[in-house]
């Protein structure tokens, strides 16, 4: 790997790094729903691009260059000119470029075309940084698209009445996360999915997490970084637990939580008891949310 190629692998890495101290977990519960996409193109941002992206604060899947906000200028003739607002930070994203270069053979002393792969590095904006995009159709649909989720009436009250203080929760990018140091949940748009019984699933998942919370039923979280750590296993049940407290139809959802307890078999084969102790955790989790009712022991 190159010069660039470090610098560019460094940049991603310390992105990773400070996504894991900030407490959040860059590849957890990856969405399949509105993934990061170039705005121009239209095309979804692929690997470790989808990643950046996906694990950002903002709302809108959309991103684009800067020489990108220029060629919509000319394209698009607005009365005001599209363009970054000022002060906005760029996101780096990386890119695999091909370099074709002329090479002797030793051999037969000729020159020969060969090709060089090339990690560089892009900067891109969001559409919420860019100045004058508002009246696009492609952000005319997103928002005629998000003003028709039908809200579900009991997942709605169950969420205000979340025992307050409640974690900061947040409509933003393409992965459903929470962090635990901040106390904040991030779920992509709830039009993005696609039903509205999946978001809520997913919803419900991120504040049965946040019920582990040493203000809350002070759980152990443990590594929250592997995707079948027993910390998932409880946020899983308790979503499952509050899906079906809405009577909202979960079957999809079920059966992932059915495939994290198939997951979990092997170790419930030598010690079953890990179930119970899983559900009576979310159990915790689920009466803390409904009734803000804190476990009077630790447990697990
Ligand atoms: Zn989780």
């Amino acid at each position: 790997m190159g010069n660039n190629g470090s610098k560019v692998a460094a940049i991603v890495m310390q992105r990773i790094m400070e996504q894991l101290e900030a407490g959040v977990v860059p590849w957890h519960k990856p969405w399949k729903a509105g993934l990061a996409q170039n705005f121009v193109s239209g095309r979804p941002y692929t690997g470790i691009n989808q990643l950046l992206l996906g694990s950002s604060d903002y709302e809108l899947p959309y991103w684009l260059t800067w020489n990108q906000t220029d060629e919509l200028n000319a394209q698009l003739k607005y009365t005001w000119p599209i363009h970054v607002r000022k002060g906005e930070r760029h996101t780096k994203i990386v890119y695999m470029g091909k370099w074709k270069i002329d090479q002797e053979n030793s051999k037969t002393g000729e020159l020969e075309e060969k090709t060089l792969n090339l990690l560089r590095y892009y900067r891109v904006w969001n559409v919420d940084q860019i100045e004058g995009l508002h009246q696009h159709e492609r952000i005319v649909q997103w928002t005629t698209q998000a003003g028709e989720f039908k809200p579900d009436k009991c997942c709605e009250t169950t969420l205000k009445n979340y025992p307050k203080p409640q974690p900061t929760f947040k409509h933003a990018g393409s992965r459903a996360c929470y962090n635990i140091l901040d106390d904040l949940i991030k779920v992509p748009a709830r039009h993005t999915f696609d039903t509205v019984s999946s978001y809520y699933a997913t919803a419900f998942h991120e504040y049965g997490h946040s019920t582990g919370h040493k203000d809350r039923c002070n759980r152990d979280m443990g590594m929250m970084d592997e995707e079948y750590s027993f910390e998932e296993l409880v946020a899983e049940i308790c979503s499952a637990m509050l899906c079906a407290q809405c009577r909202i139809d979960n079957e999809r959802e079920i059966k992932n939580t059915a495939a994290y307890i198939e997951h979990w078999k092997k170790h419930l084969v030598n010690d079953p008891r890990v179930l119970l102790k899983a559900s009576r955790l979310a159990q915790q989790g689920f009466e803390y949310i409904l009734e803000g009712k804190k476990p009077e022991v630790r447990d697990g």
